[in-house]
């Protein structure tokens, strides 16, 4: 199937007389016939149903169709695209590991690394996104378990040689991890460009309408985890009678480890409900991200030709920042959102934002209605000067997320923005 099926699909495919729309089962838990019954299923739980707080119907459609999308082979969704962050390093490091990160990432994705994960001593070493091989060699240390980055980041929309970081990663024995929220699997699939593991916040365009928090892991299942650094893969897991995740799930250890061990322990999974929503979202993500794309590109040029803005950066418009990779990982477009640095600073886009009546001020990106977000004040308000500069933030910095509305509205809006300024 190609991916605008897939989208709408895969995971689900009821069967003589059963419901046309993938029902919400809103159930905590699953009945046996036996005590045995019980028993099997703890045994394996890949093979029934125990408690929603770590496996769903609903939510397993969903995994099944996030795992297609990516060309993964296994998939598990998580309450939101932090806890998908946290539990993809968890999953692999431990207090006295370390691995690495791109600086141009997530404000929040910053702060878990840089200093909550600290705090249970796992060290994340940050790296320029635009690091060569050699200064990327040069940050692993004996101890480094994973590297991080994003496809597209948000909000500096930074994009990742993908194939030169999964090079250096597997160089030194260690998976690739790819947050690709923004681009979605539509726009890219990192790992047909070598990650390993993707995360991403299904909160952006896979919801697409501001309804639910969420996020996903997808294991590509490509991984070959018995070179010796991973023992929590390769030797018997204690808390659960002494399984070996490489052995008896060889086909996505990595996921099910995720599952049985930390969603067992931590919990965070989604409601039903929030997965039943998450689907109407994947339904239309393939023509979503086409609209958006092109609705965006004639956005960033506006822009652009107004001369008030001291840079544009929209990787898919000629000359922006990021043009040369986006050429290679993302020919298909960067996304609905563009950053720009308005002439005049802080002040200036103060004044901008506010005068804005179509495009709301809010603190989201990646929806289906147009929204604008400062981020000096907001997501990255908790960053040092130093952090802001290596995520390539400024105080006139604006992410605009272009959405679905007809794009002459939505340059209208921006003219009259400008003009107030
Ligand atoms: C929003 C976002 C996250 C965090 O996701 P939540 O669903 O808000 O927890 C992580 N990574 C990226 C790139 C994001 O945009």
């Amino acid at each position: 199937m190609k991916i605008e099926t897939q989208c709408l699909h895969e995971g689900y495919s009821p069967k003589n007389g059963e419901p046309r729309v993938m029902p919400i089962v809103q159930s905590t838990t699953y009945v046996y016939e036996s005590t045995d019954d019980v028993a099997a299923v703890f045994d394996d739980p890949t093979k029934g149903l125990i408690y929603s707080r770590f496996a769903n119907p609903t939510t397993d459609v969903v995994e099944k169709k996030i795992a297609a999308l990516e060309g993964g082979a296994a998939a598990m969704c998580t309450s939101s695209g932090q806890a998908a962050s946290l539990l993809s390093i968890l999953n692999i490091c431990e207090a006295g590991d370390s691995f690495i990160a791109s600086a141009s990432i997530y404000g929040g994705t910053i702060n878990l690394f840089g200093y909550t994960l600290k705090k249970m001593g796992i060290e994340c070493i940050f790296v320029d996104h635009d690091a060569t091989e050699e200064q990327l060699n040069a940050a692993f240390k004996d101890n480094t378990k994973a590297v991080f980055g994003e496809t597209l980041a948000n909000p500096a929309l930074t994009v990742l040689d993908i194939e030169l970081w999964a090079k250096v990663a597997h160089a030194h024995g260690v998976p690739l991890i790819i947050d690709n929220t923004f681009a979605t699997p539509i726009l890219c699939k990192p790992i047909e460009w070598g990650a390993d593991i993707v995360v991403h916040s299904t909160s952006k365009y896979m919801d697409g309408h501001a309804l639910q928090v969420g996020g996903v892991i997808v294991d590509s299942g490509k991984f070959d985890w018995t070179n010796g650094k991973f023992p929590s893969m390769t030797e018997p897991d204690e808390s659960y009678h002494g399984l070996v995740y490489t052995e008896k799930y060889p086909a996505a250890p990595y996921i099910t480890k995720a599952r049985m061990q930390l969603m067992r322990d931590f919990g965070c999974y989604p409601a039903a409900n929030s997965s039943f929503l998450l689907n109407l979202g994947l339904e239309t993500l393939a023509v979503r991200m086409k609209q958006y794309c092109e609705n965006a590109l004639k956005v960033a040029e506006y822009i652009k030709s107004t001369g008030k803005a001291e840079f544009v950066t929209y990787p898919a418009l000629e000359g922006s920042a990021g043009h040369e990779l986006a050429k290679k990982y993302l020919p298909n477009g960067t996304s609905g959102v563009i950053s720009f640095s308005i002439k005049g600073g802080r002040p200036a886009a103060v004044k901008f934002m506010d005068s804005l009546k179509l495009a709301s001020n809010e603190v989201h990106v990646a929806d289906i209605r147009t929204c604008v977000l400062h981020p000096a004040s907001a997501t990255h308000r908790q960053l040092s000067d130093e952090q802001l500069v290596a995520a390539g933030i400024d105080g006139g910095l604006i992410r605009l997320s272009v959405g679905l509305e007809n794009v002459e509205d939505i340059i209208a809006d921006l003219k009259q923005g400008f003009a107030a300024v």
